[in-house]
């Protein structure tokens, strides 16, 4: 996807609710732009900025979308409208002097028009003296001043900054449209994309190596006919254990396998590529055909708790055991 310019309108869940907002002159001062895709976030907080500014922005039902002929409209798609800020993270940061110039200009009132738009990108990368000095900024924004920050996630921003802007998501990617655009055997990018919820970022991720191979050895162990010896197992768990990160990944390719398990047995004929583990497809189908669906749904929902568990510092190496026994408990019920 291409940043938005001045004529790109908002797309997505969130342009029906922008339109309404705009509509009804209930716009908010801050918003938080998060979701999967880091370019997804950025084209969404572009073409808001772009609306804003807009002197007459087309404000229909599914979406706004800036006229894309107004001089306001030129001057963003050139990026020369004065009254249109931007800070982005300077190498892996934005500092505290980025902001310091942001506030300075903020002194000024809006130059062209009565809005002045504020896109700070990565808002998660803010360290924390750059934070707090834009917290104040924050709490008491000048008059016709709009703030649109991005972030992968509300939870990655300082939590006082998140609660004062009003949240606005991207679409999801669905996970073939992701896995199309990750290096790699293609079995293995939709794997990865679908342990990320489709999120580029996260897929990346999933793809690395270790991350690959962990996979591979953990979907080989639980598609085993029977368990394997308990040294064996206890090493596969200490393996898993090793750090929060891997853990977390492991419990998506559980969680990933009882899907297509679950969607396998539901019968109708469901082709490889419809698996979340295209590439595992064999051991899917024969892990199918001997499991109760109901264990698989306790097996489930002993998932449910250790993600919550992991959340809470539950030690790795008792939860990579608890769930290798859990998933050879429910085998043997
Ligand atoms: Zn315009």
């Amino acid at each position: 996807m291409t940043p938005a310019d001045g004529t790109t309108a908002v797309t997505g869940p969130a342009a029906r609710l922008l339109s309404r907002i705009l509509r009804r002159d209930l716009l908010a001062h801050a918003y938080l732009v998060t979701g999967p895709g880091e370019d997804r976030r950025e084209a969404l907080a572009a073409g808001f900025a772009g609306v804003l500014l807009c002197r007459s922005p087309g404000l229909d039902e599914a979406g706004p979308a800036p006229c894309g002929t107004c001089p306001a409209c030129g001057k963003f798609r050139r990026r020369t409208h004065p009254d249109f800020l931007e800070v982005r993270p300077d190498g892996a940061m934005i500092r505290i002097d980025q902001v310091r110039a942001l506030c300075a200009a903020l002194a000024f009132a809006p130059l062209e028009g009565e809005r002045r738009v504020c896109l700070v990108h990565g808002a998660h990368r803010m360290n924390p003296e750059a934070a707090n000095a834009f917290l104040k900024t924050l709490e008491e924004p000048p008059a016709g001043t709009f703030f649109l920050l991005t972030a992968p996630t509300a939870r990655s921003v300082l939590s006082t900054i998140a609660s004062r802007c009003q949240p606005v998501r991207t679409r999801a990617a669905r996970p073939a449209e992701t896995a199309a655009g990750l290096p790699g055997e293609p079995g293995a990018a939709l794997a990865a994309a679908v342990l990320a919820d489709g999120d580029p970022e996260r897929a990346a991720a999933y793809l690395a190596p270790p991350v690959a191979e962990m996979r591979r050895r953990l979907l080989d162990a639980v598609s085993a006919e029977a368990p394997a010896d308990p040294a064996r197992l206890l090493e596969l768990a200490a393996g898993l254990a090793e750090d929060r990160e891997q853990l977390a990944a492991a419990l998506g390719v559980m969680r990933a396998l009882v899907r297509d398990l679950l969607l396998v047995q539901g019968g109708g004929g469901v082709s490889d590529l419809e698996l979340a583990n295209p590439d595992f497809a064999a051991a899917v189908r024969s892990v199918a055909a001997r499991r109760d669906a109901a264990d698989l749904a306790a097996f489930s929902a002993w998932l449910d708790r250790a993600e919550v568990w992991l959340e809470r510092n539950v030690a790795p190496d008792f939860l990579a055991e608890g769930m290798l026994l859990a998933w050879w408990g429910a085998g043997a019920a």
